[in-house]
C-alpha cells in the first residue's frame, strides 16, 4: 500500500469528469488539506462548469486511496478507553446509532421480516442496533474489512464495493448511506444500483455533509466537510436533489440535518483554522470537545432548522 507520509505524487491521481453530468470544463472551487490526520498534500476540488457540482479533481486513484483509510482513519471508531471520558464517548457513538435508526424510521417501519442494507457500514454498529431494535435481517458493504468485531457476526457482510456485488435477489426494504456518497467514485452508478436494489415501498436515506451550509461559510478551505483526499464532491441541497433525478429516484424528503452531530463540524472547523494542517489528535482534545458542545447546547436544541452542516435525502422509486 502506498505511503502518506509524504505528499502523493502526480502519478498517483487522474483526472475526472463530472460525476453528475460529464462535462469536462470546470473552474477552480477550493483547496484543501489533510486537516483530520495532517497528512501531506494538496487536494483541489472544482466546481462543474455546466451543472454547478463541485468535486474533487484530479482525484486519487483508487489504488492509491485506500491509504488514506488506514488505522488512522478507523481507530476513533474502534477505540473504546477514553479515560474518565469513556462512558461519554460511548453514549456518543450510541447516540449517532440511535439517531439514525430515529430518523429512518420516520420513512419506514421494520420488522422481523424487513431487510435493510447499509452502504459504506464500517464498524457496522448502526446495522447491529437495526438488528436488535426491529429483528430485522441486516446486510452491509465496507471496503473495510472490520468484520473480525463480535457483532459483525450478525450482519451478512460484504467486502468491496457495493456495486460489483451480487446481491441475487435479494431486495431491500430499507437502504441507507451515512456519509459515503461523498466517498464515492461513481455516485450515480451507486445510486442507480440502490434504486434497483429497493423492494416495492422501500425507501432509500442518503446523508452527506450539505456544502451550502453555515459551517462552509464559516470555515471555507477548512471546512471538515472537504475531508480531503477522501471526498470525492461536495453536494449542495441544489446538487444532491439533482444527483438523486438523474438516478431516477423520486425524493420524498429532503432534511436540512442528518444523524451526525453538526458540532463535529463546529469544533473541527475552528481547530482546523488554529491547526492549519497539522492535524487533530481528537483523543487530546476530548474534554475541550465535550466543554464546547455544553457550552454550545442551547443553540444546538435548535441544530435541527440552523442547517449547520448536514443533509439528508430520502427517496423511493418513483
Ligand atoms: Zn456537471
Amino acid at each position: 500500500m502506498a505511503s502518506t507520509d509524504t505528499a502523493p505524487s502526480k502519478d498517483m491521481f487522474e483526472t475526472v469528469a463530472c460525476y453528475q453530468c460529464g462535462g469536462e470544463a470546470a473552474s477552480p472551487f477550493v483547496v484543501a488539506e489533510e486537516d483530520l490526520t495532517g497528512k501531506p498534500g494538496r487536494f483541489q476540488f472544482v466546481q462543474c462548469d455546466a451543472c454547478g457540482l463541485a468535486y474533487q479533481n484530479p482525484r486519487l486513484r483508487l489504488e492509491n486511496i485506500g491509504a488514506y483509510y488506514d488505522d488512522e482513519y478507523i481507530a476513533h471508531r474502534k477505540r473504546t478507553d477514553w479515560g474518565v471520558l469513556t462512558p461519554l464517548y460511548q453514549w456518543a457513538m450510541e447516540k449517532h446509532d440511535r439517531d439514525k435508526l430515529a430518523l429512518c424510521e420516520g420513512y419506514v417501519s421494520l420488522g422481523a421480516g424487513s431487510r435493510v442494507l447499509d452502504i459504506g457500514c464500517g464498524a457496522g454498529t448502526f446495522l447491529d442496533r437495526v438488528r436488535q431494535a426491529s429483528g430485522a435481517s441486516v446486510t452491509g458493504v465496507d471496503f473495510k474489512d472490520l468484520s473480525h468485531l463480535p457483532w459483525m457476526r450478525n450482519i451478512d457482510f460484504r467486502l468491496g464495493l457495493f456495486y460489483e456485488q451480487d446481491f441475487g435477489q435479494d431486495h431491500f426494504d430499507l437502504i441507507t448511506m451515512w456519509h459515503f456518497l461523498e466517498h464515492d467514485y461513481d455516485p450515480l452508478r451507486t445510486l442507480r444500483c440502490a434504486r434497483g436494489l429497493l423492494a416495492p415501498g422501500g425507501r432509500l436515506v442518503v446523508e452527506v455533509p450539505r456544502l451550502d451550509s453555515v459551517s462552509f461559510r464559516l470555515y471555507g478551505n477548512r471546512w471538515p466537510g472537504l475531508q480531503a483526499p477522501q471526498h470525492t464532491a461536495l453536494y449542495s441541497k441544489a446538487s444532491l436533489l439533482e444527483m438523486m433525478a438523474k438516478a431516477g429516484l423520486e425524493v420524498v424528503e429532503h432534511l436540512p440535518y442528518g444523524a451526525f452531530p453538526p458540532y463535529f463540524y463546529l469544533f473541527a472547523g475552528a481547530a482546523f483554522k488554529l491547526l492549519k494542517g497539522r492535524g487533530l489528535d481528537l483523543s487530546r482534545v476530548i474534554h475541550v470537545y465535550f466543554l464546547g458542545q455544553a457550552l454550545l447546547s442551547p443553540v444546538l436544541l435548535f441544530e435541527r432548522r440552523l442547517n449547520l452542516a448536514m443533509q439528508t435525502v430520502v427517496c423511493k422509486v418513483p
